[in-house]
């Protein structure tokens, strides 16, 4: 099958997208899942025809600046981005505001009004009313409101070179608020063909995703690396998932999906439930690229999972971790596991193509084997935060390096990834890192849920955890293993064990926790039902 994607060099994807929709209308672009079960299917065709209506509306408007898109995961979002990479306007995706009042997504939504200053929101017709409502007290931009079903109206496609804006990508939000990443053309031919390499997608290639489509893994590598390769994506919405993670594994089993992934905790949640379930009617063995990155790579979940499924003909050799930040617009590095890889930390494989990355400490370069900083340079790397950019290069050797704020080491040229600067706890001299300390605490640990933050408050450790229903014993038992298990796992010792219901534990919108803003809760005494099952932390910190 042609693969008019990769073979050649071009300048962007939408001159991809134009020459695909011209020269296989009818192929399947996207698909989306529903709730239900029932599928519903995008041509290149179609997509073409409806994406070039909201580039019409869009053009009309002269030049709006950015514009919000605000949809829920669907093919109304991607109608919608690809409308306005038409049209030339660069989109800022975003979760869409639910609720006018005390809603956690309506904050974040505001936030980033403020900061991408957006000439114009476009969005699904059902979040008209709430904006509309949120409009009598906020200065918001005009609003257009389409759905997917929109009719076809005549707009010339605008092709880019590759340094004009294509996205502002907002960064999760897991240590400050999330920032607005300025991504090119250029960025995203580069990082897609890359991942494409890594994973070895080609047209014949299946997919699904219920990873959220607003930036990183479900946007780059979900929605625009399927296209720019021409192999058919299917969508489900993340909250479906949360709900009934396996289906994410009969999908995999009913489409002979070759590609999926995800975030660390995925995996877990799949072992998790299968233990209830009959999945012998599951067939894995289709899958060749299971990715998991976003978060560290726990050994211990590829090895449960791998256990677990192996009866359903999934091979370990599959697991693909790999590292990578909105401010590279996605894909650092990357490898197929080796299941006999010794030591306590999973390699997330060699840099990409085009991708320098070094390990810095000090401002110099430190030697193979050495932690010190990520720090990279390529054509993937953005430009800049639209606001603030200030302290995100480093000079290195008289060239420009992009600092990621991740802690890591490069051994035998491939990169482990061992924590953030942030997210680094000191105690009596010794440096631990909050993932491990949280990793140490819940994996494998059916008394907790698999949420936790670990943060240091004054000078003591915090461990702010969820209790699973269904264990008898007491707060302060479970919280004395917790203690033992940490020891024991990481040298860490605790001081200060709180349990709370585990939505209370701030979370992005991607399942990131947030260990800054959960210490700043229960400082402030706002972590709602928050205990303290092992050491005090009333009014002391
Ligand atoms: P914010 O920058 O707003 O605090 P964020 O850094 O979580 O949020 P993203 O750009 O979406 O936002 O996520 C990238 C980050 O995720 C990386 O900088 C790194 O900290 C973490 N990450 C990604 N892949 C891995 C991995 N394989 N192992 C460990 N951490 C990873
Ligand atoms: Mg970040």
């Amino acid at each position: 099958m042609a693969l008019a994607g990769l073979e050649r060099e071009t300048d962007s994807l939408v001159q991809v997208f134009v020459e695909r929709s011209q020269s296989d209308p009818d192929r399947t672009a996207y698909e989306f899942l529903h709730a239900d079960g029932e599928v519903a299917e995008l041509t290149y065709g179609t997509l073409f025809a409806r994406a070039s209506a909201v580039a019409a509306r869009l053009v009309d408007r002269g030049d709006p600046g950015v514009a919000l898109l605000l949809y829920p995961p669907g093919l109304g979002f991607v109608t919608a981005l690809w409308g306005c990479l038409l049209a030339g306007v660069p989109a800022a995706p975003a979760y869409p505001p639910v609720a006018t009042e005390n809603d956690r997504g309506t904050a974040r939504f505001l936030r980033i009004v403020e900061d991408a200053q957006p000439g114009v929101i476009v969005a699904d017709p059902m979040v008209d009313g709430v904006l509309s409502t949120l409009g009598q007290q906020h200065s918001l931009p005009p609003v257009i409101s389409v759905d997917a079903e929109l009719e076809s109206l005549d707009a010339a496609p605008h092709l880019p070179g590759s340094d004009d804006v294509a996205l502002v990508q907002y960064t999760s939000g897991s240590t400050t608020e999330p920032k607005g990443v300025v991504l090119r053309h250029g960025n995203l031919v580069h990082n897609t063909r890359a991942i494409a390499e890594v994973f070895g997608l080609d047209a014949g290639s299946r997919s699904i995703s219920w990873l959220p489509p607003y930036h990183d893994m479900g946007l780059i590598g979900c929605v625009l690396t399927p296209l720019r390769v021409g192999f058919p994506m299917r969508l489900m919405s993340p909250l479906h998932f949360l709900k009934s993670p396996l289906t994410w594994l009969r999908q995999v089993s009913d489409l002979g999906v070759t590609a999926t992934g995800g975030p660390n905790f995925a995996y877990d949640l799949c072992v998790r439930r299968a233990q209830r379930v009959d999945l012998s009617d599951v067939d894995l063995s289709s899958w060749r690229v299971a990715f998991n990155g976003a978060e560290p790579v726990r050994r211990k979940t590829l090895e449960a999972f791998a256990r677990q499924f192996a009866e359903n003909g999934f091979r370990p050799e599959a697991f693909l971790p790999c590292y990578g930040l909105a401010e590279a617009t996605l894909i650092v590095s990357g490898r197929h596991w080796h299941p006999d890889d010794s030591g306590p930390r999973v390699s997330c494989g060699p840099s990409v193509t085009g991708m320098q990355v070094a390990i810095v400490d000090d401002g110099v370069r430190v030697p193979a084997g050495t932690q010190g900083e990520i720090w990279l340079r390529g054509p993937s790397v953005t430009a800049g935060y639209l606001n603030g950019t200030d302290d995100l290069f480093g000079d290195l050797d008289g060239e420009r390096f992009l600092r990621t704020g991740d802690l890591g080491l490069v051994r035998d040229g491939e990169l482990f990834v061992t924590g953030r600067s942030k997210d680094v706890l000191v105690s009596q001299g010794v440096n631990y890192h909050a993932a491990d300390i949280e990793a140490a605490a819940v994996l494998d640990n059916p008394a907790v849920q698999t949420t936790a933050a670990a943060f240091q408050a004054d000078d003591r450790i915090v461990l702010v955890a969820a209790r699973a229903p269904g264990t008898q014993d007491d707060d302060a038992t479970v919280a004395g293993r917790l203690r033992t298990r940490v020891l024991e796992g990481t040298g860490a010792r605790l001081d200060v064990v709180v349990f709370c219901p585990v939505r209370s534990i701030p979370r992005t919108t991607s399942g990131k926790v947030r260990r800054a803003r959960c210490r700043e809760l229960l400082v402030a005494g706002e972590l709602p039902g928050a205990v303290a099952a092992l050491g005090s932390w009333d009014n002391e910190f």
